[in-house]
């Protein structure tokens, strides 16, 4: 259960979809006007099986396929979706179903916020990264001339519906970038969440359906509660940016051809170094670390950039306000705090780690 001060809803984790349909119902999907959104690549494998379910329960039922990738992920897009609830007259009490990875869930949460200033949504994230970290929390929104999330608004979903198997289709290096953010809830909340990890990659890395169920389970069980305690982010939401200052940096200057996911790993290298540096983890810890993220295939250094560059870079991140960078930094593992008085020098050190 998440609960914020706007919005109190679930997230259901299965291994199929046979519970979806009560857990609309249960929403009150039924009889309402419902309209799935999908992008292209998934719309191929579940866009059937999820109209066929919602038809049971309601007549007035329609979908739209979006053309998939981050490229997309912009107003052109959100504007097709509002012509697509317009035409089937959809208003304050119908429903938007985002039926994807992040990109989807982000851009039809937005486009729920915003149409008549706000009607409901519903999540089915079919990707590791949309499991354990998008489709939990209320941030939606799209990219705008080069800025990521620039344009953006809070509004939960009604319901958070993960089937774990929709991992089975998903491509291996997608499955490598969540695991990025999955890593970084077990070193910045729970030690024992990060020794499960550790001791699970093998069966994670086949999708042992077991595993990933306890793993998207105990992920979703970090996410939410610190969002639950920090809806807008005004404090400890932010722990959620552990290696993001240097992988938005990295990100952004390789123009976004690296994965989200494996740009945090080489970030969260970064800023545990840092944390060594500072005597808050030991030697073995940050090796461990390391580890942790090579065996999900994920890189921990990248090459061909200046450690200036990446410094400069660093601010500017839409979070930076007025030049005080804000890092994250481990305390042990399993535990974090968010600083703003590392000098140049450290970060230089801590960039080069990674280089
Ligand atoms: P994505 O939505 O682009 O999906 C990755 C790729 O996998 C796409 O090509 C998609 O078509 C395909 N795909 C999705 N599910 C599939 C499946 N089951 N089988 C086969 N192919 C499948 O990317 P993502 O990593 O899920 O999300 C990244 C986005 O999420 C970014 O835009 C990022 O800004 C956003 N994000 C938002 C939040 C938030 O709090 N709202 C948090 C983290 C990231
Ligand atoms: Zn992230």
């Amino acid at each position: 259960k998440v609960n914020t001060t706007s919005n109190d809803y679930n997230i259901v984790i299965s291994s199929n979809f046979e519970s979806l349909q009560q857990n609309l119902i249960d929403v009150g999907v039924e009889n309402k006007k419902v309209c799935v959104i999908t992008d292209d690549n998934v719309s191929k494998y579940y866009l059937d099986n999820v109209i066929n379910i919602l038809s049971d329960i309601t007549s007035k039922l329609s979908y739209k396929v979006i053309p998939h990738g981050e490229i997309n992920k912009n107003l052109g897009t959100i504007n097709t979706i509002y012509q697509k609830m317009i035409e089937e007259k959809m208003d304050r009490d119908s429903y938007l179903i985002a039926l994807g990875g992040g990109v989807t869930g982000d851009m039809v949460g937005f486009a729920s916020a915003t149409f008549m200033r706000g009607n409901n949504f519903i999540q089915i994230p079919t990707t590791l990264l949309s499991q354990v970290d998008s489709s939990i929390g209320g941030k939606t929104g799209v990219d705008f001339e080069g800025y990521k999330n620039i344009i953006g608004s809070f509004h939960q979903p009604e319901l958070v519906y993960i089937n774990t198997s929709t991992l089975s289709t998903l491509p291996k290096k997608e499955v490598s970038a969540g695991m990025g953010e999955i890593i970084k809830h077990g070193l910045i909340a729970d030690k024992d969440y990060f020794d499960f990890i550790k001791t699970n990659s093998t069966l994670i890395n086949q999708l042992d359906s077991d595993v990933l169920e306890d793993l998207i389970y105990r992920s979703c069980v970090i996410k939410s509660d610190i969002v639950s305690q920090d809806e807008k982010e005004k404090g400890i939401r932010a722990t959620l940016n552990f290696g993001h200052t240097i992988g938005h940096a990295v990100e952004r200057l390789f123009d976004f051809k690296l994965l989200h996911g494996e740009c945090v790993a080489i970030g969260m290298v970064s800023a545990a170094y840092l944390s060594f540096l500072l005597n808050q983890i030991d030697n073995k810890q940050l090796e461990d670390i390391k580890k942790c993220i090579r065996s999900f295939d994920l890189p921990t250094e990248i090459n061909t950039l200046e450690p200036e560059t990446i410094y400069n870079e660093l601010f500017h991140d839409k979070k930076t306000k007025n030049d005080i960078l804000n890092i994250i930094l481990l305390k042990g593992i399993g535990t974090c705090e968010i600083r703003n008085d590392i000098e140049k020098e450290r970060i230089i050190e801590a960039i080069k780690y990674i280089l």
